[in-house]
């Protein structure tokens, strides 16, 4: 997969792409981003992006010609075409369904916009508008970020184990279930607040050796931490006859 990032701040997106799953994939050809300074498509000696709104008011726009040229160069010639995407706090929420779907494209284009946005005109020349939450950050590197790094782990050979990506919270419509590692004893340094003891050991099933007693686990804790903290989640969760059953069991609340 390919994806163009066009920003006023290469160096924000580039230095955080280094870390990583998505470093690694970037390093082993995997995944290729290609960071391009918007400052390169102007024509103007001073590279000016930005200039002030028609009808007054506070803060600056980026201009749309310089963004139009970047797009131009990018996807022109390009088959099948490239799919651009303008981040916006006023476009489609970004979730784990948008992050699947977008990476069976192969190639991406994503601009990020700062100050008060971009001129309105190049939203008609964008496939869609995507937000990463209702919240408005200063500029679209962040988001383009969050949306290079999500896309990339449903990329084949990106994340290590495909599994963990399956299991992930949100794939299927559930949250994962949770993971302890080493020590199974934890102890409590006394400065610190502890909330309940039990805590500190890790569940005796996941010590037994039992995959067939582990797999249920983490079935019923996925089930109910959804129920718990997410059960918009549930309505279109595709849960298989096992799950559907724990599910059954724990609305009728004859499990803990
Ligand atoms: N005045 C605009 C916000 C501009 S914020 C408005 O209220 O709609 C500057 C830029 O940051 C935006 O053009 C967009 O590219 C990016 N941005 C800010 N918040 C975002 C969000 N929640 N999701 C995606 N992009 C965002």
């Amino acid at each position: 997969m390919h994806i163009d990032v066009v920003t006023i701040f290469p160096a924000m997106v580039e230095h955080a792409l280094r870390a990583g799953v998505v470093g690694r994939a970037i390093e082993r050809g995997t995944l290729a981003v290609k960071v391009h300074d918007l400052r390169a498509f102007t024509t103007d000696r001073h590279h000016v992006v930005d200039d002030v709104p028609y009808g007054g008011g506070p803060g600056m726009v980026l201009k749309p010609e310089p963004i139009l040229r970047a797009l131009a160069e990018i996807t022109g010639g390009v088959e099948p075409r490239p799919r651009v995407l303008l981040t916006s706090p006023q476009g489609t929420q970004f979730t784990q369904n948008v992050a699947t779907r977008l990476s069976r494209d192969a190639r991406l284009v994503i601009v990020c916009g700062r100050y008060e946005g971009v001129d309105d005109r190049v939203r008609g020349l964008v496939d869609e508008e995507i937000s990463i939450g209702d919240y408005v950050l200063s500029g679209g590197e962040l988001p383009a970020l969050v949306i290079v790094d999500s896309v990339a782990r449903h990329v084949p050979g990106v994340v290590g184990d495909e599994q963990s990506v399956a299991e992930d919270s949100f794939s299927r419509g559930l949250l994962d279930f949770p993971h302890y590692t080493r020590p199974a004893e934890l102890m409590m340094d006394e400065r610190l607040p502890a909330n309940g003891a039990a805590a500190l050991r890790v569940p005796d099933v996941l010590l037994s050796g039992n995959h067939a007693e582990i797999r249920h686990w983490r079935k019923r804790e996925a089930i109910s931490r959804t129920l718990q903290r997410r059960p918009d989640l549930l309505a279109s969760a595709d849960l298989d006859d096992e799950e559907r059953e724990i599910l059954r069991q724990l609305t009728a609340g004859k499990l803990e």
